[in-house]
């Protein structure tokens, strides 16, 4: 599937919800869905009963677009929790937390997640000491992410350092404002990850 280039925030209007893909924007009173909370397109109001085939379908859209993935690569992370014991949904979850720009987003090194796949890609992020510019890098338990020496004065880093920009980091991760390094302290558990998620819908969805 090709890659959505369109206006991100009629994704957020098509989903009725909030997917933080414009960074400070999302969190100010310009929010597109704020203003505006009707799903896109002419006829969007006069829409019948939603199924159950497009409430699970919406389910995974509204997932898939949260960490910007393409329909191919979200199913193969669905693809690869249904082989790992547990719960897929859950393992899934915890598959697509543990990408690297998630983490980058996570830690505060960016402001959305299509930010931090940049910063990955630009080849700005090392783990364990070692450039990785790969966005789906998986990391595990006791990475060390860190912002490459040379690359810590840049003006989305350095208001970190000097504290402008506050940062909030999950439970499972370590973050070191003033050295741009933070650790995987634990793999991310279900309750970790705070977006509002049915991941049985989603399951149920591929399962057919
Ligand atoms: Fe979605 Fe952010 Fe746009 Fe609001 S500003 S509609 S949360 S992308």
């Amino acid at each position: 599937m090709a890659k959505y280039t369109g206006p991100v925030c009629r994704m957020c209007r098509r989903e009725g919800e909030k997917l933080f893909l414009k960074g400070a924007r999302c969190l100010s009173g310009k929010c597109s869905l704020e203003k505006r909370p009707t799903p896109p397109g002419q006829h969007a109001a006069t829409r019948k009963k939603a199924s159950e085939y497009s409430i699970q379908l919406r389910e995974k859209q509204k997932t898939r677009r949260f960490y910007g993935l393409c329909e191919k690569q979200f199913k193969g992370y669905f693809n690869k929790a249904s082989k790992m014991r547990g719960a897929t949904g859950e393992n899934m979850l915890v598959l697509l937390e543990r990408r690297l720009d998630n983490v980058v987003y996570r830690m505060g090194l960016a402001s959305s997640r299509a930010q931090a796949r940049q910063i990955v890609n630009h080849g700005l992020i090392t783990v364990n000491g070692k450039r990785v510019d790969i966005a789906s890098y998986l990391t595990r338990k006791g990475d060390v992410i860190s912002v490459k020496d040379n690359k810590n004065d840049k003006k989305v880093f350095a208001d970190i350092k000097s504290g402008a920009v506050k940062v909030t980091v999950p439970t499972w991760l370590t973050f070191d404002a003033e050295k741009l390094t933070g650790t995987i302290a634990e793999l991310p558990a279900r309750e970790d990850i705070g977006e509002h998620i049915e991941e049985h819908l989603i399951v149920e969805l591929y399962s057919k």
